[in-house]
This record gives C-alpha cells, structure tokens and sequence, in this order.
C-alpha cells in the first residue's frame, strides 16, 4: 500500500523527514583516551552509506606543534567529516597522518588531509598494496556510498617507513611504530605512545566483532606483530575494531583465534586433510559469541589453510 503523504498530519511527514536526514549522517565524535589523545570507534558492521565507509576506528593525537591523525577513512567525504570532528577536540590543524595499513578504510581519506597541508606517512610494507588494490577499493565503495565517493582519488603517503621499529618526534611527542611483515594487510604497523602507555593497533587487533582473513594477510606475521605488542605491555589498546580494550581481552579475541586456527590448519595440512573436512572440524566455539563470526569463520579458516599450505 503507497501511503500518499498529503494525507497525513504535518508533524508526522516532519518526523519522517527528520529521521530520513538523521539516517544520512555519521556521527564521527572522538572519545578521549588519555590526555591529549582520542578515539573514534565505529561501528563493527558492514560498510554502509551511512557509516562513510567508516567501520574502523581512528586516533587523534594532539601536541603542541599539530595534530596527529591515525587513518584517515575510507573517502574525501568521511575524511571532511573526521576533519569536523577533529576541529571540535582542537583548534590544532592536522599535520601528520599515518596510515596503520592498506585497507580502505586507514588511507583513502588521505587526498582530503593532503589538500589541508597534512604529510602522509605510511610503512614502505603498505606501498605494493596501496598501489595494487587502491582502484579496486575505490570502486567497490562506490557501490556503497554511491555519488559521496566522488571526490575520492587514492591518495599514497610521500613519506614511507622502513625500518622495523622507528620513531618519530612530532611536535615533542614520541610515536613509535613496529612493523613486523604484515598482519590483515602487508603494511599494517602498529603505534605506539610511550608516555602515554596507549597502542593503536591498526588492524592487528580486532575484538568485539570476529577478525578477517583476507587473501592478503599474513596470519604468521601478524601474531609476531601481536608479540610486539605485547612486549610494549600497553595500558590501553585502541584495537582497530572494536571498543578500547585491555591487553587481555586483545590476547583472547585475536591472538587466541589466530593461535588456535594457525595450530588446527597445520595439523591438518600436514596430516593430508583436505580443507572442507579440516574447515569443518575447527572448534569455532571459544569464538562464536564474537560479532560476525558466523559469516566469516569459513573464508578465515580456509585462507589460513592455503597459508599453511604454502609455509
Ligand atoms: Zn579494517
């Protein structure tokens, strides 16, 4: 049944329009972590055009030289609404922002940041893949966002990381990164804040909702890369998905997984069990409660399978 909006009350269509408006807008607000430094948590769904593509988190960081920003969103139109949002923590313009990997959502906000004067900078380990998947990223959020990813050209840092473990002073802060051949993504590099005791992780951590295993990953260098994290022993964790979390919770909702699934797929590729039998005999259930977990846990467990096979 149409429902013909010139019949109904005029306070009714208003609402309708309210919510319709409502609907469109993200809220990108960055909670406070530490002093001086924030976190944006979005949402652990799915990409939508409502979220801007934005379902990971960012950090904020400000000294008193500039602005820091951790990701810069997946798109010039979220990256102008992370901008407003960074604008009502600071009056400090952005100056630096580092992008922790070469997923959508850490890097293709970046040609905003660029045209406000920011320096990108990003491990030399993201580059190949910023480069390869930059375009197929892009058009596979325009079947999402639709027009309000116009404006978005991929966008690669000047300044490329290339040690392990480097350190930078920006604006008197020291921000360190480690960077241990991957993890989600070739060039994922966590960071760290050493005053402060707080990690942004990147994509190296993921709790509240279930981790995902791209074709790309690296699982055997993403748990070196948790080990380094571990090794700093951080106050806080700013995961890349999910609320900020503790250290132990990071261990049981990502490093647990990767462990135990690394451990059953080698068993089974070198016992000769092929992938459905060894999919299917994974116990999923320590993990189950974990938002997406259901979708995801096939397409995990057999990228880790096709690791194994090659390692
Ligand atoms: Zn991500």
């Amino acid at each position: 049944m149409r429902v013909a909006l010139h019949r109904l009350p005029i306070a009714l269509v208003l609402l309708a329009l309210l919510a319709a408006t409502a609907a469109h807008a993200v809220e990108v607000r960055f909670e406070r972590v530490a002093e001086g430094v924030y976190a944006f948590i979005g949402e652990t769904g799915a990409r939508t055009s409502t979220n801007e593509g934005l379902n990971a988190n960012l950090g904020l960081v400000v000294t008193p030289a500039g602005a820091l920003l951790i990701d810069s969103g997946a798109s010039f139109e979220g990256a102008r609404q992370i901008h407003e949002a960074v604008r009502r923590v600071t009056t400090q313009p952005v100056r630096w922002v580092i992008n922790t990997g070469g997923q959508d959502h850490r890097w293709l906000g970046n040609g905003y940041f660029q045209a406000q004067g920011a320096e990108l900078i990003a491990h030399a380990g993201a580059e190949a893949d910023m480069r390869d998947r930059g375009n197929d990223q892009l058009q596979a959020l325009r079947a999402v966002l639709g027009p309000k990813a116009d404006s978005t050209v991929p966008t690669l840092p000047k300044r490329w990381l290339r040690g392990g473990d480097e350190r930078l002073d920006l604006g008197g802060v020291v921000v360190e990164f480690k960077h241990r051949g991957g993890a989600h993504t070739p060039g994922d590099t966590i960071v760290w804040l050493p005053a402060h005791r707080v990690l942004f992780s990147g994509d190296v951590v993921y709790v509240d909702r279930l981790l995902g295993v791209l074709p790309m990953s690296r699982t055997k260098a993403w748990l070196d890369t948790f080990a380094a994290i571990e090794a700093l022993n951080p106050e806080r964790v700013v995961p890349g998905h999910g609320r900020v979390c503790s250290l132990d919770q990071a261990r049981r909702e990502t490093r647990d997984y990767l462990t135990a699934l690394r451990a059953h797929m080698k068993r089974a590729v070198d016992e000769g069990v092929d992938m459905s039998a060894a999919i299917r005999s994974f116990d999923a259930r320590p993990f189950a409660y974990l938002l997406n977990a259901a979708e995801l846990m096939p397409g995990n467990a057999s990228r880790v399978y096709l690791e194994l096979e090659r390692e």
